[in-house]
C-alpha cells in the first residue's frame, strides 16, 4: 500500500495544540488507524523549550490516548530525571500518531512502521514542530531521526552530538527508550547511562543559553 489513494492529513491550515489534537482523529493519510484505539498526539506545555520525538504510540500509549505511558514512558522518566529535566518543561511526541502492531493471540506486538507510513504522518510532526518552536528538539530512535534528519542518520554513529537542522536550535538524537528495555541484562545499566548522558548534554546546552 502506498499514500496514492489515500486522501492527506487534514491539518488545520492554523493549527494550535487544541486543534491539532481534535483534527488528528479524521486521519486516514495512511492504514494504521484501521487497528488502533485511537490517535495519540503529543503532549506538553505549549511552548516547551524541548521537543522529543518518538517512533509511535504502543499498546498502553493506544489504549490511555497519552504518548510514553506505558514502560518505555517509565525509562524516559528515569533518564529525564537523572539528567535533570522536568518532563512538564518538555513537549512529548512521535513521528506517527496511530499504534502498529501485528496481533499475536491476545497480544500486541509493537511493529516498526513502514516509511511511507512515517512520511504519511509527518505533516502533523511538521505542525506540532511550527506551533510549539522547541529550543532543542531531540529523536528518540532511528524512525524519528531518519523522518526528520535524513535516512543517512544512524544512531550508533550520530546519537550525542548536534546535528544541522532547521528544526529548532539544537537538534539531536539518542536512542528510544524501548531499546533500552530490549537491551540485555548485562548491556542495560551502560545503554541507560548512555541515554542518560545524551539528556544531560540537551540540559546544560539548555540550561547556558
Ligand atoms: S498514523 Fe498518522 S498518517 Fe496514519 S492514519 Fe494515523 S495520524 Fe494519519
Amino acid at each position: 500500500m502506498s499514500t496514492v489513494d489515500l486522501p492527506p492529513a487534514p491539518v488545520p491550515a492554523r493549527p494550535s495544540l487544541k486543534s491539532l489534537h481534535e483534527a488528528v482523529h479524521d486521519c486516514r493519510a495512511c492504514d494504521l488507524w484501521q487497528g488502533a484505539t485511537q490517535a495519540v498526539m503529543g503532549e506538553g506545555a505549549r511552548h516547551a523549550h524541548l521537543m522529543l520525538v518518538g517512533e509511535q504510540p504502543g499498546d498502553r500509549e493506544d489504549i490511555e490516548g497519552h504518548p510514553f505511558v506505558g514502560p518505555a514512558g517509565r525509562v524516559l522518566d528515569q533518564g529525564l530525571e537523572q539528567a535533570g529535566i522536568a518532563r512538564d518543561d518538555v513537549y512529548i511526541t512521535n513521528a506517527v500518531k496511530h499504534f502498529r502492531y501485528k496481533a499475536r493471540g491476545r497480544r500486541r506486538i509493537h511493529q516498526k512502521p513502514d516509511r511511507w507510513q512515517v512520511a504519511a504522518c509527518f505533516p502533523w510532526l511538521e505542525a506540532e514542530i511550527k506551533v510549539v518552536q522547541p529550543a532543542a528538539l531531540v529523536c528518540l530512535g532511528a524512525t524519528a531521526a531518519q523522518q526528520l534528519l535524513g535516512s543517512h542518520i544512524r544512531i550508533g554513529k550520530d546519537r550525542g552530538r548536534p546535528v544541522d537542522s532547521d528544526l529548532a536550535e539544537l537538534v539531536t538524537l539518542t536512542t528510544h527508550p524501548s531499546a533500552i528495555l530490549r537491551a540485555d541484562d548485562e548491556d542495560r545499566d551502560d545503554a541507560m547511562a548512555q541515554f542518560v548522558d545524551d539528556l544531560k548534554r540537551v540540559a546544560g546546552w539548555l540550561s547556558a543559553r
